[in-house]
């Protein structure tokens, strides 16, 4: 997304308010295929006299793999984004110089800085619902649809010494 600073850059103090949409974008983050859509940018930009300073927020929807059920699910996210521009070839603050971005122009291309955001918006383990019980170790299935006989095994402990606790009720009583 572009955002027109023809008149901003023009006049210190001067503040215009923006609002687009960002095309859908799709990236591998954390070995996942995910995608952004529907998003909408809406923010402020300020000519701060030094630069043009942004910030703003993406509102969208996601898609994720469930990391337990490995099911493909959507959430809706809004997350703020904050860059300030310097114009090329003016001053800016030299010490920071390898961190700025800069424009040219009477456009500013504020399409990276959503991507960084957005990067904050996902999970490093996306779970489709707080309650999701995952995939069953051994078949396989979803234990969300169906309950497998495969109980034995993979067990909770904790629950597993309850199990012998009911099965031997004298073991522990002497
Ligand atoms: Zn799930
Ligand atoms: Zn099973």
């Amino acid at each position: 997304m572009k955002i027109d600073v023809s008149e901003l850059r023009k006049v210190k103090g001067r503040i215009e308010k923006f609002l687009g949409n960002e095309p859908d974008y799709s990236s591998e983050i954390y070995g996942q295929q995910t995608t952004f859509r529907n998003m909408t940018v809406a923010g402020e930009a300020t000519n701060s006299g030094e630069g043009i300073y942004i910030h703003g927020k993406i509102t969208g929807d996601v898609d994720l793999i469930c990391s337990l059920c490995v099911k493909n699910y959507s959430v809706h996210f809004d997350t703020p984004f904050v860059e300030t521009f310097y114009r090329e070839g003016m001053d800016y603050p030299e010490d920071e110089e390898e961190l700025l971005q800069f424009y040219h122009g009477e456009e500013i291309d504020i399409s990276e800085t959503i991507r960084e955001s957005l990067q904050l918006v996902l999970p490093m383990k996306p779970v489709c619902s707080p309650d999701c019980k995952g995939l069953c170790a051994h078949c396989g299935c979803d234990l969300n649809i169906e309950q497998c006989s495969c109980k034995e095994e993979g067990i909770d402990p904790r629950l597993a010494v309850l199990g012998q606790l009911i099965k031997d009720p004298d073991k522990n009583s002497k």
